[in-house]
């Protein structure tokens, strides 16, 4: 039994989704001739209140496309210090939009309205780059699965709209902020410009993203998508296996965060542990005590078939998902509590 806790993206499909997946009516989604593509654009949009989707192959291309939408060159976006925007999409911000970005020190990845209305630069400062977008990610990935509450979110649309911003949510992990605080999804239809949303984490499909936003938005994102290579044929096949995520592996989240939780309280436990950062959703950061080397604790896990990450600075990850079933996770608690 091979235990791997070190992403929710190393699930794979079930034999009921490939199924599901099998069965999809296709067509050529370049011509917009995919039943199956459409109907998970619709259903999105539809379940974020918003007006319209559109279907990517990365997470990466959906928020860069968004940059891309809000922006021009030499301008500036605002983000969290631990943004994916820009720690993990290549420098793609630079390199597709020719923006910079204003890092804010906020806490587990996420911003307050207050620093927001203080890193914009003064429009008439012709001196510094225009701000022009603020991105804010719900749940925080390298900020360790915290999510927002919506009143904070409104907080920093009213400073984006005093200030002429436009406002980006990286959605990579909604659902299971959707799931642990039992927000409603409309409400953060209503708040940004444009939201990104993966099939590919938590959901446990094998690839898929989408981008929403305003029929406007949208149509000039599709130009976009095509520009970065994008467009995609008989993409339905995909579409279907994002469109069984969302039917079976929702609520299910739910089993995802008791069980990181239930990691975090014997982790709590543990002589050998300095700091375990509070868990609300799939994501466990922890660190250990100066004298215990994360190195070492890697290494004995793997020798006992688990698998987890080294953040740096002394920061271990544990991410729990779909493939990480109950005889796993009972295998994994009493391992931890033989250390
Ligand atoms: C995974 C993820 C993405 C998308 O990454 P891809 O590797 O392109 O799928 C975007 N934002 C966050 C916060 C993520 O965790």
């Amino acid at each position: 039994m091979e235990i791997n806790l070190i992403s929710d993206t190393i699930t794979k499909p079930s034999v009921e989704m490939l199924q599901y997946m099998f069965n999809a009516k296709v067509g050529d989604d370049v011509y917009k001739q995919d039943p199956t593509v459409i109907e998970l654009e619709a259903g999105i949009a539809t379940m974020f209140g918003m007006e319209a989707g559109l279907f990517f192959p990365s997470g990466t291309m959906a928020n860069q496309t968004a940059i891309k939408l809000h922006t021009q060159p030499g301008e500036q976006l605002i983000a969290d210090k631990y943004a994916h925007v820009f720690h993990y999409e290549g420098g793609g911000a630079s390199f597709n939009s020719g923006v910079s970005c204003c890092l804010l020190d906020g806490h587990r990845g996420m911003i307050t309205a207050e620093q927001v209305a203080g890193a914009i630069n003064d429009p008439e400062f012709y001196h510094s780059p225009l701000t022009s977008l603020v991105c804010v990610e719900n749940t925080t990935n390298k900020g360790g699965g915290a999510c927002y509450e919506l009143e904070e979110l409104r907080k920093i649309k009213q400073v984006c709209d005093a200030n002429n911003l436009k406002f980006h949510l990286d959605g990579a992990r909604i659902w299971n902020a959707l799931v642990a605080k039992r927000q409603d999804p409309k409400e953060f239809g209503k708040i940004f410009d444009t939201i990104s949303v993966c099939f590919s984490k938590g959901l446990g499909a094998p690839i898929g993203s989408m981008l929403l936003g305003s029929k406007a938005d949208i149509k000039r994102a599709l130009r976009i998508r095509k520009m970065l290579g994008g467009g995609m044929r008989q993409v339905g096949y995909l579409a279907a296996a994002a469109i069984f995520a969302l039917e079976n592996n929702l609520e299910r989240l739910a089993e995802d965060h008791r069980r990181a939780k239930e990691i975090a309280a014997v982790l709590l436990t543990k002589h050998w542990v300095a700091s375990v950062e509070p868990v609300e959703t799939n994501i466990l950061i922890f660190s250990l005590q100066p004298n215990f080397s994360d190195e070492l604790l890697i290494e004995k896990l793997k020798q006992k078939n688990i698998s987890i990450s080294s953040m740096g600075n002394g920061k271990l990850r544990i991410v729990t998902h779909l493939d990480y079933r109950q005889v796993m996770h009972t295998y994994v608690l009493e391992t931890l509590q033989k250390f």
